[in-house]
């Protein structure tokens, strides 16, 4: 990591935080969860892709053992057809999205959710309806982030094309070697080579092949999977954030947290300076800004609460005399009551 990544994500802490107060264990373990998760990411997502390539690559030479040919004709292709058909990428992306989207809701509803406990053990109120409602809004949450379309289309739908932009990749590949008489095994380490480091090392190596297909195959197409497993985790951690917050009494309002404070783009920059008269960034609950900004925004929201002290009397005033708090009355009806 570099000297400036390191400076940068030591502010976002410092302002997480700030933010979080007394809160900040929970807040700091939320985002260590968040942080980990897309670690992993683009490691896994390339696998998929360079598996489905790789089980092609195998057959061709498979094809070749058998005598196919020493140079690439059309009774590959058709022999090929059926296992290009029969990939398994969408099928392999789904599993990782719907993965990181549970985890991500947890990690984003975690932050609430103990904030909210630590609340709720200084008073007399049984812990367990508070479980129930923060299950709740983890399963409406994740429901959510299926239901989300972008561009029109449904999240099922995006990782369809994604799976479909691999296939018609390697069927440029394999069609191109096809016209061109290839030897088999080279067309079986273009593939190979592809999926692993994208079309500028098939550009270097293999130019006229390239020249031919132009813009027909993507640049790297396990990247542009990568990045919409990335948006959909975020999307997933911004959801369970919010939802999570919307079942807590004491929250007052979601601040929006720069992941890059010394040169934050416009984007994230006007959402952190927004001002809906709670303070710089924070979003009055019911307007809390989607996340993330754009793809591979690695900003936060961190949702405001009411001081601990203050929020633990109003409680206190409640027990005591629920009209007195009509907002902790409503909440009791509608959240913690909730036995559905
Ligand atoms: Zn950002």
């Amino acid at each position: 990591m570099s000297k400036f990544v390191m400076k940068s994500a030591q502010e976002m802490l410092r302002q997480l935080l700030k933010t979080a107060g007394p809160y900040a264990k929970w807040a700091l373990a939320a985002r260590k969860k968040y942080i980990n998760l897309r670690l992993g990411q683009d490691q896994e997502v390339r696998r998929i892709y360079i598996r489905a390539a790789d089980k092609v690559a195998r057959e061709i030479r498979r094809l070749k053992r058998q005598g196919y040919g020493n140079r690439m004709n059309i009774r590959y292709m058709t022999a090929l057809e059926l296992s290009l058909r029969q990939n398994s990428i969408v099928e392999s992306l789904k599993g990782i999205v719907s993965g990181s989207i549970e985890k991500a809701v947890e990690a984003g509803t975690s932050y609430s959710y103990g904030v909210t406990l630590s609340q709720i053990s200084r008073t007399k109120l049984a812990k367990e309806p508070i479980q129930r409602a923060f299950f709740r809004a983890n399963t409406q949450a994740v429901e959510a982030c299926w239901a989300r379309t972008q561009g029109g289309l449904h999240l099922s739908d995006r990782l369809w094309r994604h799976s479909e932009k691999a296939r018609t990749a390697m069927t440029e590949i394999i069609q191109d070697a096809v016209a061109t008489g290839e030897d088999p095994v080279e067309t079986a380490r273009a593939l190979e080579k592809y999926v692993r480091r994208g079309k500028k090392t098939l550009a270097y190596e293999y130019p006229e092949m390239m020249e031919r297909m132009g813009s027909r195959i993507p640049q790297d197409v396990s990247y542009e999977a990568l990045r919409l497993v990335r948006t959909e985790t975020a999307a997933a951690y911004g959801e369970g954030t919010i939802v999570a917050a919307s079942v807590t009494p004491s929250y007052i309002g979601m601040k929006w947290v720069l992941s890059n404070y010394s040169n934050p783009c416009h984007i994230c920059k006007g959402f952190a300076e927004a001002d809906h008269g709670l303070g710089k960034g924070i979003y009055p609950p019911g307007g809390e800004p989607p996340m993330p900004a754009h793809p591979n925004c690695m900003c936060t929201l961190v949702s405001v609460h009411e001081d601990t002290d203050a929020f633990i009397d109003r409680l206190n005033a409640w027990m005591k005399n629920p009209a007195s708090q009509p907002d902790l009355e409503k909440w009791y009806q509608d959240v913690y009551s909730n036995v559905a």
